[in-house]
């Protein structure tokens, strides 16, 4: 099913940034964005790509007082050839869904959804930048807009999608990074949102994030909300480990963010050959191996960075090194794989790609 979608250009469109190399993260916006209103009584209409520019928002609007909103994150990437490309966007819609039913608010058809994303691309594929590793970051969310303070289930909601070319990731070079396993705060727990990508999750994990990054790490590694003992998973990102050869990850256990990136690399590393065991890992666990020397590699994975390798972790005042501070064999290959798909240089053997 598809939305009917009316189009206002805008008479002003903004200089394409010249400079690729200092693009930066999710500073610089388009010329257009979508909007669809939803109500429960006509469900979802007047979808529309305007020019971009502030929402006019109700003091009261739900999102503001119960924060009521999820989104999500994907890249378009600019192959050799000039075209465009997305990867897996369809597991983004169906995210953005479960998200959605979670949080009470509501859902689009899976189709429409990407029928919007890809007339707006069509009127902003110049935004797509040019230079390797360069992409552009779609960010669609939905919020609850009822203009009163009643706390319940919204009968008004919109969607949105705003659209930012973002610089390469690593711009200079990958450089391992330190993560704290935090011990104070929890992100998430079963039962709560943590599955959901809400803004919610992200507004109570900034305090932990914040007194990492005042002594020296890069995120925080989260453990589980209830025994606080299982590794869950990095910031933004999941989390893997290649325990004396064999690969675990936090399992979805409700906690953990359902990540397409983790997904694609356990599908990738099977291909390879590699034993990927989806299982609780304890901090103890962990930190033993990393103390027997076992703990061979440990990464991130999310749409930002693709993979990001773990060379430091560190918990109860005590270091770990991994990897001797370096990017392991395995986490280079899965970058490599990914990121070859992804700006299509190398083959998609499972078809994730899809050209617009
Ligand atoms: C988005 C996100 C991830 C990564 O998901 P990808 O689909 O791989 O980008 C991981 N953890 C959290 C908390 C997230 O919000």
């Amino acid at each position: 099913m598809k939305y009917p979608i009316s189009v206002t250009l805008t008479d002003r469109p903004a200089k394409k940034p010249e400079d690729e190399s200092r693009l930066g993260f999710g500073r610089i916006f388009t010329d257009h964005m979508f909007l669809m209103d939803y109500s429960r009584k006509e469900g979802w209409q007047n979808g529309r790509i305007v020019p971009f520019g502030p929402l006019p928002i109700h003091p009261a609007s739900t999102v503001l007082h119960y924060g009521a909103e999820i989104f999500e994150g994907l890249k378009a990437y600019r192959r050799a050839d000039g075209g465009i490309q997305l990867f897996r966007p369809m597991e983004n819609i169906r995210r953005m869904n479960n998200s959605a039913r979670r949080m009470c608010l509501p859902t689009l058809d899976e189709e429409g959804a990407l029928d919007i994303l890809v007339r707006l691309l069509e009127i902003e594929k110049d935004w797509v930048p040019h230079q390797m590793g360069t992409s552009l970051y779609i960010r669609p969310y939905i919020f609850g807009n009822d203009p009163h303070l009643g706390v319940h289930a919204v009968d008004h909601a919109v969607f949105c999608i705003i659209l930012s070319p973002v610089g390469a990731y690593y711009a200079e070079g990958i450089n391992p990074v330190r993560i704290a396993i935090e011990t104070r705060d929890v992100r998430a727990v079963r039962g709560g949102t943590g599955e959901a990508k809400c803004g919610g999750n992200y507004a109570a994990s900034l305090r932990a994030g914040e007194i990492a990054e005042e002594n020296g790490f890069t995120q925080v590694l989260w453990l589980d909300g209830v025994e606080r003992k299982y590794i869950e998973e990095v910031g933004s990102m999941n989390v893997m480990f290649k325990i004396g050869g064999v690969i675990v990850t936090p399992k979805l256990t409700g906690s953990v963010l359902p990540g397409i990136t983790r997904k694609s690399c356990i599908q990738l590393l099977r291909d390879w050959g590699y034993e990927v065991e989806e299982r609780l890992l304890s901090a103890e666990e962990l930190l033993n191996a990393a103390k027997d020397g076992t703990l061979e590699e440990a990464w991130g994975t999310g749409t930002a960075a693709v993979v990001s390798p773990i060379g430091e972790l560190y918990m109860d005042g005590q270091d770990y090194t991994v990897c001797e501070n370096r990017i392991g064999p395995v986490t280079q290959r899965l970058y490599d794989a990914l990121t070859g798909i992804q700006w299509g240089t190398a083959p998609d053997p499972h078809d994730w790609v899809m050209k617009l």
